[in-house]
């Protein structure tokens, strides 16, 4: 996935897609399920890999099939991809995003406490697709067992309380009995947070939250450490038929462009919000407010460079 390494985010989220587009300035919607195919002299004359197995669908020479690729979700996933650093695959919703996780991970037992309801329906029903007795659902402070396919998730800050949890914590709880720690990162986008650094293997986000961020677009992104997880997980995308729609996929780019300028504004606000709010505790109207940043292991969770920012 090409981008531009020495680029800042925001640089990189205008830009990271730009080797992709043609003249125009803005991406032309693109609502196409079908491109058409090539003439014979076309095909001889390319000889770019379209019909043997070195086509790339992270790279995508031309486009066949949308359920494969498309030219707009191509691009959001460079951007996405230079965003958060890691290779991203785009989903229909972020439950869609999670099922993916689960059906790619295929876990026994799965780590979990609280968080986004919707995730713990989904994973019923993969324990229904799995046979219920074969998947064991824990807390994350539960002991691990070892000799079992683990997922340990991770989801911080949480939805609705916005406490953050320890990804480090859970990371080397998880890596010490071979397990994989998949992080539920909708609540903290980049800049703020990146689970990648603390130990994640897997990550997702509601793109409908933050990355769309105009509560115009249902979407869902999963992000993984190498390209060989990001192909596996594309051709599962494929056979599901998970697919985000066209016009979904180019209101996520439209959005990207400006995430970095959203996201460090809007964590300014709720901050300022949460410390006001914060001082009219225990006066009869408030009771508790809740906020990573009134938490009070807050600074050891982030770190300095996230705590300050
Ligand atoms: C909204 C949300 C989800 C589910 O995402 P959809 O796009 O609604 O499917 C998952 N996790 C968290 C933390 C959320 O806030």
């Amino acid at each position: 996935m090409a981008s531009h390494s020495n680029a800042g985010l925001a640089t990189q989220a205008i830009h990271a897609d730009q080797y992709l587009s043609g003249p125009e300035v803005a991406p032309a919607i693109s609502t196409s399920t079908t491109f058409r195919h090539p003439t014979l002299d076309q095909i001889a004359a390319a000889d770019d890999g379209y019909f043997d197995k070195n086509w790339d669908p992270a790279e995508p020479s031309r486009h066949i099939y949308s359920r494969e690729t498309q030219p707009i979700t191509t691009r959001a996933e460079h951007v996405l991809a230079a965003v958060i650093g890691h290779p991203t695959v785009v989903y229909p919703s972020g439950i869609a995003a999670f099922f993916a996780i689960l059906l790619h991970v295929r876990p026994d037992v799965i780590a979990i406490t609280d968080g986004y309801h919707g995730s713990h329906v989904g994973i019923d029903l993969y324990r229904r697709t799995r046979g219920e007795d074969r998947v064991t659902v824990i807390k994350l402070d539960d002991e691990y067992p070892s000799g079992k396919k683990l997922l340990c998730w991770v989801e911080t800050p949480l939805n609705p309380f916005g406490e953050s949890r320890s990804i480090a914590k859970y990371a080397e709880k998880t890596h010490a009995v071979g397990g994989v720690v998949g992080v539920d990162s909708t609540f903290a986008p980049p800049p703020l947070s990146d689970p990648f650094k603390w130990g994640a293997d897997i990550v997702m986000h509601s793109g409908t939250k933050y990355f769309a961020g105009h509560s115009d677009a249902l979407i869902g992104t999963v992000s993984v450490r190498d390209k060989a997880d990001w192909v596996k997980l594309w051709e599962d995308r494929m056979a599901t038929g998970s697919v985000a729609g066209s016009l979904d996929s180019w209101l996520l780019l439209r959005s990207l462009r400006t995430l970095p300028l959203r996201i460090k504004r809007q964590a300014r606000t709720a901050t300022a919000l949460a410390s006001w709010l914060a001082t009219l505790q225990g006066g009869g109207v408030i009771e508790k407010v809740w906020h990573a940043s009134l938490q009070e292991d807050a600074a050891e969770l982030l770190g300095p460079e996230e705590a300050g920012g």
